[in-house]
């Protein structure tokens, strides 16, 4: 069966057993601070859980993009070592919010596997939690016994508090669950060793590819458990492990989801796959990754140097990697996969189709650029093993050369251990350790438990239509770190407050607790569906009712900002084609920046053309016209750019201004003759194919445009205020042109003059013309000089000292055949002389120079000089 088809016979299923199926959510988080990946089918769905909102469906299925590469759930180390763990991979799941539980989730899914894919019984097993003393809690009994229903009895298995309780994260919903496990051994093996005693015992052929997770509990920051308001349901199949026993494979990569995939690495990269273990699992680690990386920028996140770019980074920086050691590829390869990824997810997941060009320039793009990371790296650890004694190489050294060039520690230790070298790896491990310890120490976010005062209500923005408005506390908690202090959060019933969110700041602004005293509140943002003003304080008595105030000139700021964001997307595809989509956005009080695809620098007529739509734009005074809660269908027949990943159930908010349709959550002006004026203050290049625009409105742009005049008026005063300063600057260039010419020639007449004194000054020695002398001349000069009278002078050896800007020079020049008859060298003599400078020099044996920073030394540099003839 294919395993297109094996993903449609899930999903059929679940229909059938009145789930509402719905498409996969981004597995690139953009609003949530506690997660910057979706690692599971059921993050989506984080807050029905919390029961910070209700779902429109009691009942839902689908199949996730998830990916698993930092925080709690991180296989990347593994994946390409072993033949099930991927860095992404779809998460095929269905949900009950607070409708069926165990009962049902058991049985549909035994139904599924052995009803539906007629998978043999005798070939799976199962777990249930056996319980945990420290959270009082016993045996699942109940889901054992809906079980013996369905399987022999010794092929359940007792599941420990690891394997068998899932939790979200340190806190959060959680409960016990029950996994699913196959045994894809041949039956010789099985007759060996029983299947029940390798499960989870890491056998790459008894695994586990279903999880049904009963969530009832809420783990708190003291660790204690509480009762969910409601029981759900909440499971996760590995589609590829699914799709490894559907088709009789004993790998995941033996199955059509990587097949194409690896045959094209091994067409380009010459290499065969299932012939030599260490080319294996490259070509496995290149198949997974691209993947992962395709998709996550597909989904908005650009490889980059912090955050979830970063990791997005390293995971191609790995595939690179191995592609470069063991397939022996030292050229970008990579991107051309994706256009095979394309051909084969398209058809589920059309964003990968849609931004196919932009992903494969950015992967392109990255490819490059490590590439010669390598290579200059390659370069430094030569250096590094030529100057160590020994064969082991410092740790330290190999740090700094991780940490700064970014070259990966093991191909560090597999160049050495080729040329039969050591790495002092507990050293490298020391150096590792203090620099982790000193990012964790300023990361570290110390938070306590919510104290709960009220139920949170539900829709609780209001701050579309007002600024301030009067508030209760519905819960509060302390979080501190080292960077922002002790700050307290605060939920309110209802707030005026903007999230940031969308590329929006969060607003600012305060509460008026007693005696006309205010708390202030420096930013407000969302975690999961929670609105959390971030306040200086805690007022003395929480309970009672505040005014909650926004900082009404900021808000104005940014909804400036925001409006004059849409007019510009406009504007750039309207000027520069329809090419161009948004890749992100920043919308502060003070500026705006905004992200977007296009393939080259835009002129200086392109930016006025474009600055000038904006503003003409802001003239008509085009009233906003807001659409809340409307379907996206609707919203698109308006005109809207359709997004993908937008998640499953919610309506959107479409915001109009005359021809400009966007979706969007963000606060705007009531007409764009608000803007008052709109400036572009910078463009450029953040990655191949993405252009950045920087630009400002309102009173910024007076500033702007003041601060610009200032300095003109401030260069034309110091120009005595010609009538055309330009001009009067390129003349004042001209006669430092001319200037210069002239100083030169004097230089070169003073030479001369110079030139006939010195040669009355060499004294012969030894049969050698003689001259030490301290000169004040330039470089230039001086060699040109010497070689002079090296052409009038035989025998010559000339030592001359400069003094300039307090740096000291040496030049030295000996006749060619002196070189040769009395074996005196200039570059080494200036090596040695140099060091009484306090510097260092070289070039030629008949001419060399040094420079150092010790003027002083120059006599006895000179004095010295006469010893070699001596
Ligand atoms: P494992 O112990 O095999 O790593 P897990 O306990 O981490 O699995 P869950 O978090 O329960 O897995 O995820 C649900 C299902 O998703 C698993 O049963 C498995 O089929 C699949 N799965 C989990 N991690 C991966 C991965 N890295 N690659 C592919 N499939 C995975
Ligand atoms: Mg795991």
């Amino acid at each position: 069966m294919k395993s297109q088809e094996i993903r449609q016979q899930f999903l059929d299923f679940f229909e059938s057993k009145k789930h509402a199926i719905v498409p996969s959510a981004p597995m690139v988080l953009k609003n949530d601070p506690t997660l910057m990946f979706t690692n599971a089918g059921m993050v989506p769905f984080k807050e029905y859980f919390l029961g910070q909102k209700k779902a429109t469906n009691a009942r839902v299925a689908d199949s996730q993009k998830c990916l698993r590469v930092s925080g709690k759930h991180n296989d990347l180390e593994e994946v390409g070592k072993d033949t099930y763990h991927h860095t992404m991979f779809e998460m095929l799941g269905n949900w009950s919010f607070g409708d069926y539980f165990k009962k049902e989730a058991i049985s549909w899914a035994w139904e599924f596997l052995v009803d539906v894919l007629k998978i043999d019984k005798d070939c799976l097993y199962v777990s249930v939690f056996e319980g945990a003393k420290e959270d009082g809690l016993g045996f699942d009994q109940e889901a054992f016994d809906f079980w013996k229903e369905l399987i022999d009895e010794d092929r359940i298995i007792n599941g420990n508090k690891k394997d068998n309780f899932w939790e979200m994260g340190a806190q959060g919903p959680c409960g016990p669950c029950s996994e699913i496990h196959v045994d894809i051994r041949s039956a010789e093996e099985k007759a060996k060793i029983s299947g029940k005693s390798l499960v989870n015992m890491d056998h790459p052929q008894v695994v586990e590819i279903w999880n049904l997770v009963f969530m009832e509990y809420n783990r708190k920051a003291d660790g204690s458990l509480e009762k969910l308001p409601s029981k759900h349901v909440d499971t996760g199949m590995g589609f590829e492990r699914l799709c490894m026993v559907m088709q009789n494979v004993q790998s995941n990569y033996d199955t059509d989801c990587f097949t194409p995939l690896i045959r094209e690495v091994e067409a380009i990269t010459e290499n065969d796959y299932g012939k030599n273990e260490e080319v294996d699992i490259a070509i496995r680690v290149i198949s997974d990754h691209v993947r992962a990386v395709a998709f996550a920028i597909a989904d908005g996140q650009l490889p980059s140097n912090n955050g979830a770019g970063y990791v997005i980074r390293r995971i191609l920086r790995r595939a690179i990697r191995y592609g470069f050691t063991f397939l022996n590829k030292k050229e970008p390869f990579i991107y051309k996969l994706v256009t095979t990824l394309s051909k084969q997810m398209g058809a589920n997941f059309p964003e990968i189709k849609a931004q196919k060009q932009l992903v494969t320039n950015v992967i392109k793009e990255e490819e490059n650029s490590f590439l010669r990371t390598l290579e200059q790296g390659l370069i430094l650890l030569d250096g590094i093993i030529k100057n160590t004694k020994g064969t082991e190489v410092s740790g330290k050294k190999a740090f700094e050369l991780f940490d700064t060039y970014g070259f990966p520690i093991d191909l560090t230790a597999l160049i050495l251990s080729e040329k039969n070298m050591t790495l002092n790896e507990s050293d490298f491990n020391v150096e590792l350790e203090k620099q982790k310890n000193r990012s964790r120490a300023a990361a570290v976010v110390e938070t306590d438990d919510w104290v709960v005062l009220q139920e949170d209500t539900e829709e609780e923005f209001i701050g579309y239509d007002t600024l301030a408005t009067k508030v209760k506390i519905t819960r509060y908690r302390k979080v501190s770190s080292k960077k922002d202090g002790e700050l307290y959060q605060l939920v309110f019933n209802m707030t005026p407050f903007y999230a940031e969110g969308g590329g929006q700041v969060g607003d600012k602004g305060y509460i008026e607790v007693d005696n006309g005293n205010v708390i202030y509140i420096v930013d407000t943002k969302k975690e999961n569906n929670l609105i959390i003003h971030f306040a200086k304080s805690l007022p003395k008595n929480p309970t009672q009712t505040f005014n909650a105030v926004v900082d009404e000139k900021q808000r104005f700021r940014t909804n400036c900002n925001h409006t004059a964001t849409h007019l510009l997307h406009q504007a750039l595809r309207e000027i520069l084609g329809t090419h161009v989509e948004q890749k992100g956005s920043a919308v502060h009080s003070k500026n705006l920046r905004f992200d977007f695809s296009h393939f080259s620098k835009l002129t200086v007529d392109e930016l006025r053309a474009v600055e000038d739509f904006v503003n003409a734009r802001i003239e008509s005074k085009i009233p906003l016209e807001e659409f809340r809660n409307i379907p996206m269908q609707t919203a698109q027949d308006k005109g809207a750019m359709a997004l993908f990943g937008e998640k499953y159930g919610d309506t959107v908010r479409a915001i109009q201004f005359g021809n400009s349709v966007e979706l969007c959550g963000g606060t705007h002006v009531e007409n764009t003759s608000d803007i008052w004026h709109f400036k572009i203050v910078s463009e450029s290049a953040i990655a191949s194919g993405i252009r950045r625009i920087e630009a400002i409105t309102g009173d910024a742009t007076k500033d702007f445009y003041f601060e610009n005049n200032r300095a003109f008026f401030e260069i034309k005063d110091l120009l005595k205020n010609p009538k055309n300063p330009q001009k009067a600057i390129a003349d004042l260039q001209n006669e430092n042109t001319a200037l210069k010419k002239q100083i030169e020639g004097l230089l070169k007449d003073k030479a001369k003059n110079l030139k006939s004194e010195l040669i009355n000054e060499v004294e012969e020695i030894n049969g050698v013309n003689f001259l030490a002398k301290k000169l004040d001349l330039d470089a230039g000069s001086l060699k040109d000089l010497a070689f002079e009278i090296g052409t009038q002078v035989e025998n010559l050896f000339l030592i001359a000292g400069t003094e300039n800007n307090g740096k000291a020079g040496l030049t030295c020049y000996i006749s060619k055949n002196l070189v040769e008859e009395k074996s005196l060298n200039a570059g080494q003599i200036v090596r040695e002389l140099g060091k009484l400078i306090q510097g260092g020099g070289g070039g030629q044996p008949n001419f060399a120079t040094a420079g150092g920073k010790n003027p002083a030394g120059i006599e006895e540099a000179l004095e010295k000089a006469k010893e070699y003839i001596s």
